[in-house]
């Protein structure tokens, strides 16, 4: 017996051994994957979304999926086995627990090896954090929409609830809080509460593009978030938009000129006299001072013309008054019907 080596299990002699067993013992007794035999699985009845490790993470598969990607993650293959093959499938759903049985194949120490192994899921439907924040009208910003020295008008109200409905639709695929959770129309303008104040600031933006104006952010201090060790902040985002409206007319630089548009960066102005058009950055919005609105624009006829200037009659009084030309006015025959704006007692040839 001497020099000679054999297996403590089964007794064979002369046999290479692992572990101090003989080759058919050692695989005997080896699992090629280790797995728990019960898996806990929480999942959200509002979104569909799973939790792993304490955090919530998407998913659009079905409950079967989620469970056996949840398997998958809980696998350990043994670091001896090459060649692994797993396949879970599902044997029987009895409540909330579904049965699979795991059919494992792969090599180890040259041989092939297949084992089976019974896991049971257990799914806990619960609501997720960001449902049950949205269940309780939980919000991070508060996007405040308001006007300089005017109400807001109902266009620019209709064109700013399109506008995040729009832009929502397309956020809340990649942020589940990005949501409105409350929409309060005061007199001083409109509130919309947000669930993310990163979308409440895409939001914002997406607003300021369509409708001008300026942002101004004022964070708060709400509290503090214990677990997480951080300072738990409010943030109120204000959308201003400008005290004139595409149209109206306004003083820039002392010359009369009349707002032709605006957009998230610019404000464009043609010069009432030269018919020179400009843009100004919104910081100098301030500086423009409303001479009239649009709705202050009248029609009338033409009685008489030079080549410098042309003859209206006063809309109202009926007396002639005389309109200079300039290179760039349109060209206007007598009797037509123009449009005029009157500023500080000047009137003033439109196109
Ligand atoms: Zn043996
Ligand atoms: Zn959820």
């Amino acid at each position: 017996m001497k020099g000679k080596t054999f297996c403590p299990r089964c007794g064979k002699t002369d046999e290479e051994l692992f572990n101090g067993l003989c080759r058919s013992c050692f695989v005997e007794d080896f699992n090629l994957i280790t797995v728990p035999d019960e898996i806990n699985l929480n999942t959200c009845t509002q979104c569909g979304s799973v939790q792993k490790k304490g955090r919530w993470y998407d998913s659009n598969l079905f409950l079967e999926d989620q469970a056996v990607e949840t398997i998958l993650e809980h696998i350990k293959v043994s670091e001896l086995a090459s060649d692994v093959n797993i396949v879970p499938e599902l044997e029987s759903i009895h409540g909330s627990i579904l049965e699979f049985l795991i059919k494992v194949t792969g090599h180890v120490l040259g041989g092939e090896v297949s084992q089976e192994f019974l896991v049971k899921v257990k799914v806990d439907k619960t609501v997720c954090s960001e449902c049950s924040k949205y269940a309780s009208g939980y919000y991070e910003a508060v996007i405040q929409l308001r006007a300089d020295d005017r109400s807001l008008s109902a266009e620019e109200i209709e064109a700013a609830d399109e506008d995040l409905r729009t832009r929502l639709g397309k956020l809340s695929q990649e942020n589940r809080m990005a949501y409105i959770s409350q929409r309060a129309q005061i007199k001083e303008g409109i509130d919309y509460y947000i669930g993310s104040y990163k979308a409440a600031r895409k939001l914002t933006e997406s607003l300021k593009n369509k409708l001008g104006g300026m942002i101004n952010e004022s964070p708060r201090l709400m509290g503090r978030d214990k677990s997480a060790g951080k300072d738990l902040y409010r943030v109120w985002i204000l959308l201003r938009l400008p005290h004139f409206l595409k149209g109206d007319f306004v003083k820039y630089n002392d010359l009369p000129n009349q707002v032709t548009g605006y957009d998230g960066s610019k404000i464009y102005l043609k010069d009432l006299e030269s018919s020179e058009r400009i843009s100004i950055p919104w910081k100098s919005a301030g500086k423009l001072e409303v001479v009239a609105r649009k709705d202050e624009v009248k029609s009338v006829l033409v009685s008489s013309k030079t080549p410098e200037s042309v003859q209206i009659l006063h809309p109202e009084t009926y007396q002639p008054v005389d309109i200079a030309l300039h290179q760039d006015s349109p060209p206007i025959t007598i009797g037509e019907e123009v449009k005029v704006v009157e500023i500080g007692n000047v009137f003033y040839l439109l196109d």
